[in-house]
């Protein structure tokens, strides 16, 4: 589970939010639940001891205390109904206390006399030897100067307590119950309406320049998603049109400019060996000629690169030996090499079968032992290795040339692209050979890789998946 997902923040911040809202509520209703109940015991008490008071103990002279005894055990038959009675004078003198409840739950005699005070009515609780708790309303009766009484009627609040107790548990227990069903229902729900998200991620991580024609999948939603997969979509779709003209304007450029410039060159070369001419003059048309040719190398690239970036390479495949191809490519660069007095070797397996366009890998070859001839020191050695590894057949061009600076390294493959000034002050240099070199191997699905350290040396590395019948 990813903590940092939008599912489960959300699902956090409200679960918290509704855990915190349950308890308050929780604790609201407790209280106010036991507040009521034991007011309500409290006003029938009041109610009590006001019905001896003013019904019974007013009459005292009258009727007589003992009257007044009888009257109160026949009206409320404490005994029988768990109540505590107690009727006393303001001198503390007994008048009557109710007797031990039928089912002996608790005894009277333990519950202490009030200390008479200013108040005429109040309400006490008292806890009980037995673990009881006992509300007693008290009245400060006081008929004259002469005669007063303290009238106590108490009741226990076990069933309140009970109750509460119940309602308590089932809070406890409800609550956190229901806190973890919403969060988790809370939860399965967002996950569901969050997936196009993950969907749109993993679509989105696959479309490169090479297929700006797929688009995202949309969700049959119609809902916030399926609007941004929408003008994503139409995003990708404008990008793609800009890339197609551009890709366009190259091709277009390109081939258009390799019919003049063959002409340029001809008609240079021509000049060039004009014996007519000033030594000074053939000289500069020798040096035009030389801009003219590496312009048409340049033409010549951009159209290569142009019509792979068009999916050509598909059109020509056939199956074939790379160890041979190897071999026979290496001997034909080594005339280049000799010129310069480095040493070309090929060692390579004695057959390799992989399937592609034999005339594009050799493209791949010729560009990276261009290189590497290029960027050799004098007496330097090149060396060609073809192997096959793990289903792959690996193509690799060593040199123990200038090398690559580590910063440049990651750049090599991009178009125009060259490590410095005096490296491309050379004529021979457009930095287009390894991005020729890497969209040759993305055609097929082969990886290519740079290692290098500057002043030792550089190694090149094809990956390219193997023929099934080899
Ligand atoms: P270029 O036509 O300039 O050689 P590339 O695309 O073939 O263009 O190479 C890009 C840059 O990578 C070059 O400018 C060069 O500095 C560097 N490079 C390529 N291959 C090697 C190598 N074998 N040794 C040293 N530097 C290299």
């Amino acid at each position: 589970m990813n903590l940092r997902s939008i599912s489960f923040r959300l699902v956090a911040w409200y679960t918290g939010l509704l855990a915190v809202l349950f308890l308050l509520l929780g604790m609201l209703l407790y209280t106010n639940l036991r507040h009521f109940l034991e007011n309500d015991v409290r006003q029938s008490e009041a109610r009590r001891t006001h019905q001896i008071a003013s019904a019974l103990l007013a009459h005292v002279e009258t009727l007589g205390e003992t009257n007044v005894v009888a009257q109160t055990r026949e009206w409320f038959a404490p005994e029988m109904n768990n109540r505590f009675i107690r009727i006393t004078r303001l001198d503390g003198s007994l008048v009557y206390r109710a007797g031990v409840p039928k089912d002996g739950s608790y005894n009277p005699a333990e519950v202490p006399v009030p200390v008479v005070h200013g108040a005429a009515e109040y309400s006490r609780k008292y806890r009980l030897a037995g673990g009881q708790l006992l509300l007693v309303q008290t009245l400060v009766y006081q008929k004259d100067l002469r005669a007063g009484y303290v009238v106590e009627f108490g009741e226990l609040l076990d069933p309140v307590e009970s109750m509460l107790r119940h309602l308590f548990l089932q809070l406890a227990f409800g609550l956190p119950l229901a806190v973890i069903i919403i969060a988790g229902g809370g939860y399965y729900l967002l996950r569901r309406a969050l997936t196009p998200v993950g969907q749109i991620t993993q679509a989105a991580e696959t479309i490169t320049q090479h297929n700006l024609s797929e688009r995202l999948p949309v969700a049959r939603t119609d809902d916030e998603l399926a609007a941004l997969a929408m003008s994503l979509n139409r995003m990708i779709a404008r990008l793609d049109e800009a890339f197609q003209n551009s890709k366009r304007f190259v091709a277009d450029a390109s081939h258009d400019l390799r019919t003049p410039l063959t002409i340029l060159r001809g008609e240079l070369e021509t000049l060039s060996e004009d014996r007519r001419l000033e030594p000074e003059v053939r000289g500069r048309i020798e040096s035009m000629l030389e801009e003219a040719v590496h312009l048409s190398k340049i033409v010549e690239q951009l159209f290569t690169l142009s019509r792979l970036d068009a999916g050509e390479a598909r059109t020509e495949w056939t199956k074939f030996d790379l160890a041979e191809l190897a071999r026979s490519t290496t001997e034909q660069m080594n005339l280049l090499a000799e010129d310069k007095g480095i040493l070309v070797t090929c060692q390579a397996e004695q057959s390799l079968m992989v399937e592609g366009d034999r005339v594009r890998l050799k493209q791949v070859i010729v560009n990276l032992l261009d290189n590497a001839i290029k960027y050799s020191r004098a007496a330097g050695t090149v060396q060609v290795r073809v192997h096959g590894v793990n289903g792959h057949a690996e193509l690799e061009v060593v040199d123990d040339g200038i090398g690559i600076p580590a910063e440049a390294l990651p750049h090599v493959f991009e178009r125009f692209y060259r490590v410095d000034q005096v490296r491309a002050s050379s004529a021979e240099s457009a930095g287009l050979g390894l991005s020729i070199v890497k969209s040759i191997c993305t055609a097929h699905q082969a990886e290519v890789e740079a290692a290098s350290s500057l002043g030792v040396g550089s190694c090149f590395r094809v990956k390219l998946p193997v023929c099934k019948s080899n």
